[in-house]
């Protein structure tokens, strides 16, 4: 297991709001507690350049970032957060480059985790929301695509929110124009719930789970499943996992029921995942989105131990 992380990720923000520093200062001291085995780098900050950020969001955007101000409730001007930001981004491109460079190994690919934050998934291409400032699984999805070498990406989001953003990004590229077929988009969140989207399927590509609140945990673990199985079926060459742990049963901020051995589920089944048409491991990915409880440490545990397994 590789783990990518940058100590000053937890420079910023308020142990007043829900996506606060401790979530990623105590999941790593857990993390390098329980696992000495485990490697741990820093995200290359060389890799992110405004050329890569430009391939999924827009100038002013980029330019927002350092103007001071606000974006909205939930996701306010932090000093330096443009920084922050793009440092999220040059671990999820890493990730990415990790995972695709592992694709040959003769054990099976290394899963690879990037712990930082902030969370990316409901950054638009045009607009910071939702604890978000820039997309990074977007843009680590349209960095494999162009420069590593992946024909064909998926994205496998499990936060209990729905990844808005990503899908707002990779949605309009993979239903038309050069890139159409490119990527695969799948969303299983909790509905109702924020930001409100994800009710339906855009398109073959761009599929959403809707999960009602308080369901059971099997029907939530059989949209899972069921998501999965179409993220494979579209034979991927690299899956990025939008992992969030807030779909965990005692999370603050939603009404979901999910336990620890439900994300570790999540993780066996990651590993056992192959390519329908060579038969060998697909090279994962995954990058740190939502989870707010005190548990998180324990629960990214579960899922990082139980896909660290050879399937
Ligand atoms: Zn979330």
């Amino acid at each position: 297991m590789l783990i990518l992380h940058d100590p000053r990720c937890a420079d910023y923000g308020s142990s007043m709001r829900p996506e606060q520093p401790a979530r990623v200062i105590r999941s790593a001291a857990h993390l390098r507690s329980a696992h000495p085995d485990w490697t741990w780098r820093e995200p290359d900050a060389a890799l992110v350049t405004d050329e890569v950020l430009l391939l999924a969001h827009t100038p002013a955007h980029l330019r927002r970032l350092g103007l001071g101000r606000d974006f909205d409730a939930d996701t306010p001007y932090f000093e330096g957060i443009g920084d922050h930001a793009r440092r999220a981004v040059a671990a999820a491109l890493g990730a990415a480059r990790h995972a695709m460079a592992q694709r040959d190994a003769a054990r099976g690919p290394e899963p690879v985790f990037s712990l930082m934050r902030p969370p990316g998934h409901h950054a638009m291409a045009e607009k910071a929301m939702g604890f978000c400032y820039l997309n990074q699984i977007a843009l680590a999805a349209i960095y494999a695509r162009a420069r590593l070498g992946a024909a064909r990406v998926a994205v496998w989001d499990f936060d209990a929110h729905h990844g808005n953003g990503t899908e707002a990004i990779l949605h309009p590229a993979t239903a038309a124009g050069p890139f159409a077929g490119s990527y695969f988009f799948a969303s299983i969140h909790q509905h109702p719930c924020y930001p409100g989207t994800g009710t339906r399927d855009l398109g073959p590509l761009t599929r959403n789970w809707p999960v009602p609140p308080r369901a059971p945990r099997a029907d939530h673990l059989a949209a899972l499943r069921a998501s999965l199985d179409a993220i494979i079926a579209f034979a991927p060459d690299l899956v990025l996992v939008s992992a969030g742990f807030d779909a965990y049963a005692r999370d603050p901020i939603t009404q979901m029921t999910l336990e620890a051995e439900d994300f570790a589920q999540l993780g066996r089944w990651l590993a056992a995942a192959r390519h329908p048409a060579t038969g060998r491991p697909i090279p994962a990915a995954a990058l740190l989105e939502g989870g707010y409880h005190a548990d998180l440490p324990l629960l990214i545990d579960a899922f990082l131990s139980a896909w660290n397994i050879p399937g």
